[in-house]
């Protein structure tokens, strides 16, 4: 049954994950800039924007997911942040952490890509 405590679960999960993830990456972060050999540097210099590139993504997951999670709360989560309609349970599966139907999405899409 896929009700709202079969998706809070979910994304709870995910959000354990994700935290983890991140702490894993601010961990790797921690450790660039140990060597003094200047083509190391270089490298973990490559190294470190990908880190931090991956952490920002993370936290934006993150944040993402506590919204989710407070919507579950306050039952809007099955419905779309824009119109209101219901959003498919097949999209609420692969993306846990959206708030928007997919029609709102692709419009939201198509916006971005053509500003
Ligand atoms: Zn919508």
């Amino acid at each position: 049954m896929k009700d709202a405590s079969y998706f809070k679960n979910k994304l709870v999960t995910l959000r354990h994950e994700i935290f983890n993830r991140s702490r894993q990456i601010d961990a790797d972060i921690r450790h660039v800039g140990m060597t003094t050999d200047l083509d190391d540097q270089a490298i973990e210099l490559e190294n470190d924007e990908v880190l931090h590139a991956l952490s920002a993504t993370s936290e934006k997951e993150l944040l993402m997911i506590d919204a989710a999670i407070r919507r579950v709360d306050s039952d809007e989560y099955f419905h779309c942040q824009t119109c209101g309609e219901t959003i498919a349970l097949a999209r609420l599966e692969l993306l846990p952490f959206t708030n928007l139907c997919v029609s709102c999405a692709e419009k939201r899409e198509s916006e971005t890509a053509y500003s």
